[in-house]
């Protein structure tokens, strides 16, 4: 017979697997255990959904069996089953997610305590078996098929008889160390404890034969003799974990339920558990991870819930359950409200759903803020890896689910190191305060350094800092926050003058016209205007944007995939009138107008320096100020 290979990835899950030092080894059966009742769901499922496997919920169990003499162990179920192509497919290559994102994420530190931690599934069966034999048949099929593998050199397939559908896994057990006794995996007491300590919540019966014994039959009262027998035993309470009071199981119960069932090897950062009757009755049970999945910011990222329908598993990820803001909860929803048979189309429109979708909302909302509140570390770390997420959310649709955000949002600023939310800054703001400023940019330094921040500073305003590129977005759809607008610091207007100043600046304006007019002139097509400014102190210029599209979101819609056709923001150059070049300025348009028109080319790309843009021409810009430092 031919042996196959193991796909390359999947041999080093299993080499992993096979020399694992892991202390927790039993794991391996909480694995296997938990395969078995995802297939019986799968079949369960379907014999509600169309009616035609004349089964019922109490056909369906998981069998174990230990064999002393032969060292064996085996689980058997009798759910969907496999044909020989998934067979080949499951077992032979890694094909699931969460065991390539396990690689994928721990290809550079090969941590062995992790997997212990993360449903590693199948292949965990070679931390504690020399050779594993999987006989199963798919519902349905007449042919049965038995897979065989020691570990490394490959694996067989073959077809053989098989009575009825469903897998039986036996695992032949490795022969006991000095480190690692094996031979424990034989005892129904120590099996028994496992499956309580794992597998409790499984909800189909997980039976085993049982030693007991009884009193003889026919023996005389005072003269009691005992015989051995075995009874066939449920060994878990098959009471689902969502369904269990808090005080009935313990956050590392939850926490491990996360990690199994969300392949994940961390912790959540927090769990969401949330009964209601009435409208509509369920009981979620959601998790908010601690790290952003890798692909989360990625079209391969899918959002979504599992979905229950009476304790029975009808989908593995509804996504009609979670608004996109709230894509990265995972968690399940068990209610009784659903059909079962319901297809996904009709699962769409059902107003029980949606109803429930809109409580979850609320639910995380409130859970969120709950956790802004009172634990602020961990909300940081929550925002640090899914702020954006928030972000994005405020903007798309046209805001429509800005009054849910808005209150979740963090932001750097120029108050300290700490990012702050909308309402801490309004909190803090002046008394003749009239905007929330804002400044934009690339990183934090940049933004700090802008010359449009300092007068504003100087005023004792607070700024925010926003440097993701969907963060001006957000706050344009935003437009307001507790009836305070937001104002860019390139704004036109930052209100900080009165109308006195305003005339005074718009005199000075008049009086250096020509000046003005000849700098525009000699920008043709870069700037629309040339004006004086009101916000700046120490900085000689500065460049700003008129109407509705800022220089930063330039910046962004133009970095965007498949930006074509570059938008391009009114930009506005400022000059600072009380800074000691605006003089020499003056002085030279008396003089040399000509000469101006030289400057006019310096002050635009300096301001294009300091706003941490790209300047066209870089040669021509260093050959003018060299031409400038020689005279
Ligand atoms: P995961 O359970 O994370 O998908 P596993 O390596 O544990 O990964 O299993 C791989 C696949 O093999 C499963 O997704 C399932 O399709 C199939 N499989 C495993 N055990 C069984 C079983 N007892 N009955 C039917 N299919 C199974």
């Amino acid at each position: 017979m031919e042996t196959k290979q193991f796909k390359a990835e999947s041999k080093r899950l299993l080499d992993l697997m096979i020399n694992s030092i892991y202390t927790h080894k039993e794991i391996f059966l909480r694995e296997l255990i938990s395969n078995a009742s995802d297939a019986i769901d799968k079949l369960y499922y379907r014999s509600l959904s169309d009616g035609e496997t004349g089964l019922s919920r109490s056909d369906f169990a998981i069998q174990l069996e230990v064999n002393k003499d032969a060292r064996t162990l085996t689980i058997r179920d009798n759910g969907c089953g496999m044909t020989a192509q998934e067979l080949e497919e499951n077992l032979g290559t890694i094909a699931k997610s969460g065991s390539l994102q396990f690689k994928q994420e721990h290809e550079q530190k090969e941590d062995i305590d992790v997997i212990g931690q993360f449903g590693v599934g199948f292949y965990s069966a070679f931390m504690v078996a020399s050779h594993v034999t999987v006989t199963t048949k798919a519902f349905g099929q007449e042919e049965g098929w038995r897979w065989e593998s020691s570990g490394a050199e490959g694996y067989t397939i073959e077809p053989c008889q098989v009575a009825s559908h469903g897998t039986e896994i036996v695992l032949t057990l490795k022969e006991d160390s000095e480190d690692e006794q094996y031979s424990k995996y034989l005892d129904p007491h120590q099996i028994s404890a496992l499956v309580k300590k794992y597998s409790d919540y499984i909800r189909y019966p997980i039976r085993m034969d049982m030693p007991a014994t009884r009193l003889k039959e026919g023996c005389p009262e005072d003269k009691p003799e005992y015989e051995s027998y075995t009874i066939n035993e449920t060994l878990n309470s098959m009471v689902p974990i969502w369904k269990k009071s808090s005080s009935e199981v313990t956050n590392e119960d939850l926490n491990q339920f996360y990690k199994d069932k969300f392949y994940d090897f961390q912790d959540p950062l927090k769990v969401i558990r949330s009964s209601t009757e009435g409208a509509a009755t369920y009981n979620a049970l959601l998790f908010i991870p601690a790290r952003a999945p890798f692909n989360y910011y990625s079209k391969d990222y899918e959002k979504g819930l599992q979905l229950y329908a009476s304790g029975v598993l009808i989908m593995d990820r509804c996504p009609d359950l979670l608004p996109d803001c709230f894509s990265f909860v995972k968690g399940l929803v068990d209610s009784q409200d659903l059909s079962l048979n319901i297809s996904r189309e009709m699962l769409q429109h059902d107003r029980q759903l949606k109803l429930i979708a809109s409580r979850l909302e609320k639910k995380i909302k409130s859970e969120l803020l709950g956790m802004l509140n009172n634990d602020r570390e961990h909300y940081e770390q929550f925002f640090k890896n899914f702020g954006l997420q928030l972000k994005y959310g405020v903007y798309e649709d046209y805001g429509a689910k800005k009054e849910l955000l808005q209150d979740l949002l963090l932001f750097h600023s120029s108050n300290g190191e700490q990012p702050c939310t909308l309402a801490e800054y309004v909190g803090r703001m002046k008394e003749d305060q009239k905007y929330i400023y804002y400044a934009c940019g690339e990183t934090l330094e940049k933004v700090k350094r802008l010359p449009q921040t300092e007068l504003l500073l100087d005023k004792g305003y607070e700024i925010l800092y926003l440097t993701d590129n969907v963060d001006e977005f957000a706050i344009k759809m935003m437009r307001a926050f507790q009836e305070k607008e937001f104002r860019s610091v390139n704004d036109s207007d930052l209100g900080l003058e009165n109308e006195e100043e305003k005339e005074e600046t718009k005199k000075q304006q008049e009086e250096n016209k020509g000046l003005l007019d000849t700098l525009k002139e000699a920008l043709d097509g870069k700037v629309k205007e040339v004006r004086l400014s009101s916000r700046l102190k120490s900085h000689p210029v500065c460049l700003s944007s008129d109407g509705p599209l800022s220089l930063d979101m330039e910046r962004v819609l133009n970095s965007m995939p498949g930006a074509e056709e570059k938008v391009k923001a009114d930009r506005v150059l400022e000059l600072n009138p009380s800074h000691p070049v605006f003089a020499a300025l003056q002085k030279r348009f008396e003089s040399d107008p000509e000469q101006v028109k030289a400057y006019a080319s310096l002050l635009y790309n300096q301001a294009l320096l300091i706003e941490g843009m790209p300047i066209e021409d870089p040669v021509a810009f260093s050959n003018a100020i060299c031409d400038l430092m020689a005279r």
